[in-house]
């Protein structure tokens, strides 16, 4: 169960607190090299109607044949989202009119989906944490695109997407504000593309929403719902919940009713319009698709699959807590991209001691790796500093060779010019001084050049802070930090 929603989550309107209440239907174009029910490729950005079939085009007397990998592929998804997997699901066929469906319907599922309930759960920006029931998924096919760009009179019809495979997976009604819509859209791309089963890439339209938003005052039954169709950002997603909810809410406090409507989202006022009303909406007749028996598997199939599932980010976010020590947040920063987690898990394999230096690499791959990526807006792949040059880094300094104040030092020369670290710690000269002797020599001069400071100590400990920045200072930061504090604990007599 969720926790009831915080007051901050609430909208305050003119006459008192709101609560938005939200369901997503997400589509996601499923990773395959082939469409659902025919051979012709999948592939992004070729030259219109050149990847497009006898099947696709919906000539007389073809017949669909299912793809076994996007059977597979929502079986995966299906698990990732540790949903019920029903062995036996059957396609319908959706009617409708539209020029760029040549059949005239679309094979989708509807009364028995591939997938049925499960679960996700998510963590909002300010580190909340929440879960989404996921309603249901199913398989269906793609539209083509209109072009209507090429001639001042006429309109154009590719059909590349058309009959390329979408999961459409349904959310029930468990979102309670923009931030953890947007949340959950990051956190289910996350998880597709951990699955490889979508790429996640919403500017290719590979993941795209339709956003269900009703308000109600706390505890009052659900209220009407607008759906909002075919938002391609998560940024989007946001402004249109934003907009919709205190529409609605400015509707019904001056009197008026929500009509169940599908709106758009007009991303460039950044306001939702309406598109149809429900008695205009259509009467879809599905009925079972004659061309295709039940889609049936048996239970061992999906063991298989299940058997050869990859470390999801929940699985992966609890071990880097639990053999690491990494706070939630660092962990959650470290396994939302796959990337970074890959890059991660680079640094880990190559350190010496895991267990010793595990933390600290994650520090350095947080705070110092993406803070300089970010300043120069470099994204992870084009890192100039390797996962085995970060975990050098990260061994010099777990086994006390250089300084964290040194390794910074160090992290900007292979920045900037690359090279081995341990070898460039050797050549400059950058290695900690160990030898008590010679700091012990440091401290001395430090103690007699201060002797007001030195009198002030014994009564405000506290003041040996300063004493050891200065032998830090005067050893070019090379001094080993516990070595002078222990010298100057004794020297001091603290
Ligand atoms: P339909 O079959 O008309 O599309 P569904 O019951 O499948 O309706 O719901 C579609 C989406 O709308 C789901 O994601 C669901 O969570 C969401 N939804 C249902 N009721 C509400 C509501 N009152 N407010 C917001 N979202 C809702
Ligand atoms: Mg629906």
């Amino acid at each position: 169960m969720n926790a009831p929603v915080k007051p901050s989550k609430l909208i305050k309107g003119a006459t008192g607190d709101w609560e938005v209440v939200i369901g997503l239907e997400i589509h996601a174009q499923v990773m395959s090299q082939s469409k659902l029910f025919s051979g012709s490729s999948t592939a992004f950005g070729g030259d219109p109607n050149a990847h497009v079939s006898l099947v696709d085009a919906a000539m007389p007397g073809m017949l669909p044949v299912i793809n076994a990998e996007c059977v597979a592929q929502a079986v995966r998804t299906g698990l990732g989202l540790k949903a019920a997997i029903n062995l036996r699901s059957t396609f319908d066929r959706k009617n409708y009119f539209y020029p760029d469906s040549p059949q005239g319907y679309q094979i989708s599922q509807y009364k028995s989906p591939i997938v049925g309930e499960g679960i996700v759960i998510a963590e909002t920006e300010d580190g909340e944490s929440f879960s989404v029931g996921i309603e249901r998924l199913h398989l269906e096919q793609d539209a083509g695109k209109l072009l209507h760009d090429q001639h001042p009179a006429l309109s154009f019809v590719d059909l590349n997407r058309c009959g390329v495979a979408l999961m459409e997976i349904v959310s029930k009604p468990d979102i309670r504000s923009s931030d953890q819509a947007c949340a959950y859209v990051t956190k289910m791309r996350s998880i597709l593309r951990y699955l490889g089963t979508c790429d996640g890439d919403m500017e290719k339209g590979s993941l795209r929403a339709d956003v269900n938003v009703s308000v109600r005052r706390p505890g009052e039954p659900f209220g009407t719902r607008c759906e909002i169709k075919n938002i391609n950002s998560i940024r989007f997603i946001g402004q249109a919940i934003e907009f919709e909810a205190r529409r609605q809410i400015g509707v019904l406090e001056d009197g008026g009713s929500i009509d169940q409507e599908t709106r758009l989202f007009d991303a460039v006022k950044g306001e939702t319009r309406s598109m149809r009303s429900k008695e205009e909406a259509h009467d879809y007749r599905y009925f079972p698709d004659p061309d295709l028996l039940p889609l049936e598997f048996t239970q061992s199939f999906v063991d298989e699959l299940k058997a050869h599932l990859p470390e999801l980010p929940d699985e992966k976010k609890a071990r880097f807590i639990r053999d690491f020590g990494l706070s939630s947040y660092d962990a959650s920063v470290l396994v939302n991209e796959q990337e970074s987690a890959n890059f991660y898990e680079a640094v880990l394999a190559a350190l010496a001691d895991k267990a010793r230096d595990g933390k600290l690499a994650a520090n350095w791959v947080i705070n110092e790796l993406f803070g300089r990526l970010n300043k120069e807006s470099k994204d992870i792949a084009s890192s100039p500093v390797s996962a085995t040059q970060l975990s050098a880094i990260v061994d010099l300094i777990g086994e006390q060779t250089i300084s964290g104040k040194i390794a910074k030092d160090l992290f900007e020369i292979v920045w900037s010019e690359g090279g081995d670290p341990r070898a460039l710690v050797e050549a400059r000269g950058m290695k900690q001084v160990t030898d008590l002797g010679a700091i012990e020599k440091v401290v001395d001069d430090i103690i007699a050049a201060n002797p007001d400071k030195v009198a002030q100590v014994t009564a405000k400990p506290a003041m040996i802070g300063w004493f050891v920045g200065q032998v830090m200072k005067s050893s070019g930061g090379k001094a080993n930090p516990q070595a002078v504090n222990d010298l100057l604990k004794s020297k001091l007599g603290l």
